[in-house]
């Protein structure tokens, strides 16, 4: 399967812009978990993940119920970060790309088991495994090395939250294809 061949994001189907009070939400849930106010900025993911999926907007909500589970850790408020862990879970086993979000829960276990949240970590592995009817997680491979072509290809701002691309800043999946950092949307260009 390549990127071309892939969903019809190419057929011009234009995803609903997220609303001025939602994309002000987004910008001050990053702002609080910037400053570490962990604390304000995951109920504010949980409530943007919810609104996502009620649009239907799988993607963004595994993207915003996985940030505010990763305040919940940070903030040690470990059983509502499970909660959060198992929506996001839920979202992504709904997407088009579950394995990129498979891998995304990859990172999340290792950074768990780094900080020695073992029965965590172990938790949401399972729970992963079993949503996604994966026998193992896929192989957390390196991210591929950003070239100008990746680069260009990519547009000037999100199509679904509106915020401006900083290619210094972007996240490229093992398939070459970008996320934005702040609602978790494919970047098409
Ligand atoms: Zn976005």
């Amino acid at each position: 399967m390549t990127a071309r061949s892939g969903p019809a994001r190419r057929g011009g189907k234009r995803r609903a812009q997220i609303s001025p009070e939602a994309s002000q939400a987004l910008k001050q849930a990053h702002a609080h978990k910037r400053a570490e106010a962990y604390s304000e900025a995951a109920p504010l993911f949980a409530d943007l993940a919810k609104g996502a999926a009620a649009k239907g907007n799988n993607a963004m909500a595994t993207h915003l119920a996985y940030q505010s589970a990763k305040c919940r850790f940070r903030e040690g408020n470990l059983d509502e970060a499970m909660a959060q862990v198992e929506l996001a879970v839920g979202h992504a086993t709904a997407a088009q790309n579950p394995t990129k979000f498979a891998r995304k829960f990859g990172r999340m276990i290792k950074a768990l088991r780094a900080r020695e949240l073992e029965a965590q970590a172990d938790q949401v592995s399972a729970m992963v495994q079993e949503r996604m009817g994966l026998s193992k997680l896929p192989k957390q491979g390196d991210p591929p090395p950003v070239n100008r072509a990746m680069r260009r290809r990519l547009p000037k701002a999100c199509a679904s939250c509106g915020t401006r691309v900083d290619t210094a800043e972007i996240f490229f999946n093992d398939d070459s294809s970008a996320d934005c950092r702040m609602c978790g949307s494919a970047l098409t260009g």
